[in-house]
């Protein structure tokens, strides 16, 4: 028997959900030797498993990968926008402990110079295995859809502004947001393509045909599609159109109920089809936080009920305010999500949890290249995994074959190491 969660070793996790890329094992078990996951399998394990297993009885309860999280700012207080090493390392954690086995830390739209300190920490955060890599979300957007970030830092795509910041983060940047309608976005999507980085359409007012360009020269993901882009028309589909139609293209959705109707997750789901979706957090320090008043980047976010909104403050001269800037509720601005939180959302919004599963790990891990690692439960990958009760509440974390503290809630082990249900 186990005589504590976060113990290293070998696991036996019978009688559970388990969700496989090629459909749920109920029940069905899963045997994780040192940090891999080395079987799974239908029903009962067979007999004859090595006596040094721990097994671990999750009668019901769900077994999902690991959450991949390719946008997601802060948690829990602490921001990769800025602080410390330690306060990005804290924010990593605080999403670990919420089901995010894999992560991405977002920055938004800021100074150059500031961009690239930034960058420069966080590399070394990922060649530690903290984080997984490097995602910025600007400074090339369009100050028409900005949502929450700081239109005074906004640039025109520059190659050799990209390369310093390429430079910065020494192989570590995984995607780039860009608006695509910007004079040189297209050169800039093709530069950056060919430098291994995941160019994702965001933060735009492009038409279809210029987002559909974007994509020929080499885009290939939509960064929170619908929010900060042009809404869809039927005679001008815009960038959502553009990118749903496309097949070479992953789309994040924000999942939290905040930033989508469950109707147009639903529908986004349908139309980008198996392996397309992506569910994002967008979190910003917010996350894990009660209501207040809180920083994203430069920007003072302001969170009630849940909901982040940019604080009320004139845009600078010559940038026209959006609908929704007026009175006191501005933008939305990021969000308190987990993944946890949005795995959740997703499945009472009608996803099946087969596809949220792919959505939540399996595409967002193929999409930063590390597929072959970790994502799915599949003999031979990583053993990232999350253990949720049978109305998706997270119970237990594991990452890379060891147990991390539960977030909240009652622990799915007993003292002594039986499920306590
Ligand atoms: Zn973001």
């Amino acid at each position: 028997m186990p005589s504590a969660p976060d113990q290293d070793g070998s696991w036996l996790l019978v009688r559970a959900r388990v969700v496989t890329p090629e459909g749920v094992l109920s029940p069905g078990w899963i045997r994780v030797t040192g940090n891999r996951i080395d079987a799974i399998g239908p029903g009962l394990p067979p007999p004859g498993q090595d006596p040094g297993l721990d097994v671990v009885d999750l009668p019901g309860q769900w077994l999902l990968p690991g959450f991949v999280d390719v946008h997601v700012h802060g948690g829990g207080g602490a921001s990769f926008t800025e602080g410390t090493s330690d306060d990005a390392r804290n924010a990593a954690e605080f999403h670990r402990r919420h089901g995010s086995t894999t992560l991405l830390a977002s920055l938004v739209t800021a100074p150059l110079a500031e961009l690239e300190a930034r960058a420069a920490l966080l590399a070394g955060l990922a060649d530690e295995g903290v984080i997984a890599g490097l995602h910025l979300e600007g400074p090339f957007l369009s100050p028409a859809r900005r949502g929450a970030q700081d239109p005074r830092h906004m640039l025109a795509p520059d190659l050799a502004a990209f390369e310093r910041l390429h430079a910065a983060a020494r192989g570590h940047l995984r995607v780039l947001t860009l608006a695509p309608e910007l004079p040189g976005a297209i050169r800039m999507v093709r530069a950056a393509a060919r430098a291994g980085v995941t160019v994702a359409i965001g933060h735009t007012d492009a038409t279809a045909e210029v987002t559909a360009a974007a994509i020929d020269a080499g885009a290939t993901h939509a960064t929170h599609l619908f929010n900060g882009m042009r809404p869809p028309h039927h005679r001008e589909p815009g960038a959502v159109g553009a990118l749903l139609d496309r097949d070479e293209v992953s789309c994040e959705v924000i999942a939290d109920g905040v930033h989508l109707h469950d109707m147009t997750i639903r529908l986004a789901a349908r139309a980008a089809g198996p392996g397309r979706l992506v569910l994002i957090t967008d979190a910003t320090a917010a996350a894990g936080l009660p209501d207040g008043s809180y920083r994203l980047g430069s920007m003072q976010v302001n969170v009630a009920g849940g909901v982040a909104r940019l604080a009320g403050q004139p845009g600078p001269p010559g940038v026209t305010a959006q609908p929704g800037d007026a009175g006191q509720a501005g933008p939305i601005a990021g969000s308190t999500a987990t993944m946890a939180s949005v795995v959740r959302h997703a499945r009472a919004a009608g996803l099946p949890v087969t596809e949220v599963a792919a959505a939540a790990s399996t595409t967002p891990a193929r999409v930063l290249g590390i597929g072959d690692r970790t994502g799915a439960l599949r003999p031979g990958l990583t053993a990232d995994l999350v253990v949720c009760d049978d109305d998706f509440r997270l119970r237990a974390v594991m990452r890379r074959g060891r147990w991390l503290t539960e977030p909240r809630g009652p622990s799915a082990f007993s003292p002594a190491g039986a499920p306590n249900r």
